[in-house]
């Protein structure tokens, strides 16, 4: 697939971005994505579209010592006939290597159809068993994700339930005086985490 003929690349603000995407640069984004983003892929009869902007798209950040001038913002979707894929993510460019690579902390995940049905599905399992354990306080669950074991707390201020083994989710919330759920968060481990 010729990538670069699917994505907006740019506007760029700088003379460095300018300068910098040229036919080396396309050449290698398009490597990169047939090498990191293909495999990922369910089919590949897609249509795609996405985009590559600058991170940091503005002459203040792209002196010669910069260190993020080089990061880009991409995202991309794929529409096929088994629906559509994501992904986001911020990549590097190495000029000297003429490379890219996912920037330090950001996952190159392909979100595809099959992927987005069994991350909620995941988070269905979790879901029961937390109400499971809100009924029963039963201190016996296992995680539902990689059958470690789970800590729950249950009290008047707050409801807190984690798979402490492989830190799999966090599900934890205050509560009001009368019980009811307040603000918190519901977190899944990504699957491309360690
Ligand atoms: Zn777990």
């Amino acid at each position: 697939m010729q990538w670069i003929d699917h994505l907006q690349i740019g506007p760029f603000a700088t003379d460095y971005h300018q300068r910098l995407v040229e036919t080396e640069f396309m050449a290698s984004l398009d490597e990169f994505l047939n090498r990191e983003l293909v495999p990922q892929m369910d089919e590949t009869d897609v249509d795609a579209e996405g985009t590559l902007v600058a991170t940091f798209n503005d002459e203040r950040f792209c002196g010669p010592t910069s260190l993020v001038r080089n990061f880009f913002t991409f995202q991309v979707s794929l529409f096929g006939a088994a629906g559509e894929s994501d992904l986001e993510s911020d990549l590097e460019y190495h000029p000297q290597q003429r490379t890219f690579t996912p920037r330090r902390g950001h996952y190159f995940y392909l979100w595809t159809p099959a992927r987005k049905r069994n991350a909620q599905e995941e988070k269905e399992r979790i879901d029961r068993m937390v109400q499971d354990f809100k009924r029963t306080h039963r201190t016996n669950f296992r995680c539902p994700l990689c059958t470690g074991k789970v800590s729950g707390v249950d009290n008047p201020g707050q409801l807190d339930v984690r798979c402490t083994e492989n830190r799999c989710f966090v599900y934890s919330y205050h509560k009001d005086e009368k019980g009811r759920i307040l603000h918190g968060r519901f977190m899944v481990k990504h699957p491309a985490a360690h």
